[in-house]
């Protein structure tokens, strides 16, 4: 699509993405892997350009959710090693062998579906094994999982290569982090003693990438960092050179208008003009992913400067009061959220974090890809 015909896109900067990772990396020790996190359509920024990018920097491998994600990767002509995070149910071990697909174990039975059918497609399924030290999410928990690990491991069919845990609270609790991380040490210890090891060990998103070098072993994932996020105020730095994000949202203005005050603006006549005022309509709406709760509470940034949104955020358009930014006309850019106006400014108004911001930006959206220029 010509950007001229574009009402409202997201600009992807791979030279960004470059520099983060390269951020990130120079924080490793040599040897320690590193896996570029491209679920969620690459946490909006559009699964195969990101995923390509990270191959050919060298990314060793590449997680998602879920199948459906790994065989887009696939089908895309992705050749990395790709983990899934997320459980697959066993009647699809086949498709997880024909594309060669490592995929997370986190419970026995499971396992013995898998085993099943790698064993009739005379073929290894490479699996991760999930130990559950804290998060309450997935994973082998409790007093018999050195039992199920053991058993998993034992099946013929699977490749155990790795080992893996999640933390809860990287961002907030030292102490519960570290209890978690020591008993993922003493889970292996305890492994390895009954003679069952693994190639890769890891434990680390981003907020323990950063937080806790200690906590790298064999490999990292890191997801929001690459894309130029951190995972809470606390990390902003630690990794050196900067991050820069990747994702910058823009929009064209479609109408500047000026209204008499007193006028109401949008529904629910939420802001009424106190002044005779320019209002720029713009064609970004929640169903593009600007979220409604940002209406009266969030700013686009001109080139001149910031103008707020006013009265509700539409389906497909909001309002910016552009008053006191005279040379704003139709067909101008702004941008809603990226390198100006960082986009935790509005996931800080919501109330959530900004990986909830950027896998927001709908399908409608068209992402756009350069190296940062312009
Ligand atoms: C999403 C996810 C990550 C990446 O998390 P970030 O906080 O974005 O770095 C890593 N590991 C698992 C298991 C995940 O689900």
């Amino acid at each position: 699509m010509e950007q001229a015909q574009m009402r409202t896109w997201a600009e992807i900067d791979l030279n960004a993405l470059a520099h983060n990772y390269r951020a990130l990396r120079s924080n490793l020790e040599p040897g320690c892997r590193f896996v570029g996190v491209v679920k969620a359509n690459a946490y909006g920024h559009g699964a195969i350009p990101v995923a390509k990018k990270l191959e050919e920097l060298g990314a060793e491998y590449l997680a998602v959710a879920c199948l459906d994600e790994a065989v887009e990767l696939r089908e895309a002509g992705i050749h990395a090693p790709i983990l899934i995070l997320g459980g697959t149910p066993g009647q699809f071990a086949a498709e997880l062998l024909r594309y060669d697909i490592t995929q997370t174990v986190f419970d026995l039975s499971t396992a013995k579906e898998y085993s099943a059918a790698a064993q009739k497609a005379d073929k290894l399924l490479k699996v991760h094994i999930k130990a559950d030290t804290g998060m309450g999410r997935l994973g082998f928990f409790g007093k018999d999982r050195m039992e199920e690990i053991k058993a998993s491991c034992a099946l013929p069919g699977l490749d155990c290569e790795g080992l893996f845990t999640h933390f809860a609270d990287a961002d907030g609790s030292e102490e519960y982090t570290m209890g978690q991380f020591t008993d993922f040490l003493d889970l292996r210890a305890a492994l390895a003693k009954e003679g069952v090891t693994f190639k890769i060990n890891h434990c680390a998103a981003s907020a323990a990438m950063l937080h806790y070098p200690c906590t790298h072993l064999d490999m990292v994932r890191p997801g929001i960092a690459l894309y130029g996020h951190y995972p809470d105020e606390g990390s902003v730095g630690l990794d050196g050179p900067g991050l820069i994000p990747v994702m910058t949202l823009k929009t064209r203005v479609a109408a500047v208008r000026t209204l008499p005050a007193g006028s109401c603006i949008s529904y629910g006549r939420t802001h009424v003009l106190g002044r005779e005022s320019r209002l720029a309509v713009l064609p970004v709406g929640y169903a593009d992913g600007l979220h409604r709760g940002l209406s009266n509470r969030m700013e686009v940034a001109f080139p001149s400067g910031r103008a707020p949104v006013v009265g509700w955020v539409c389906m497909d358009l909001c309002m910016a009061d552009v008053t006191d930014l005279p040379e704003v006309q139709a067909g101008d850019v702004a941008e809603v959220f990226g390198k100006i106006l960082p986009v935790e400014e509005k996931s800080d108004a919501l109330d959530t974090i900004s990986y909830e911001c950027l896998t927001s930006v709908s399908r409608r959206v068209p992402r756009v890809y350069g190296n940062g220029e312009g």
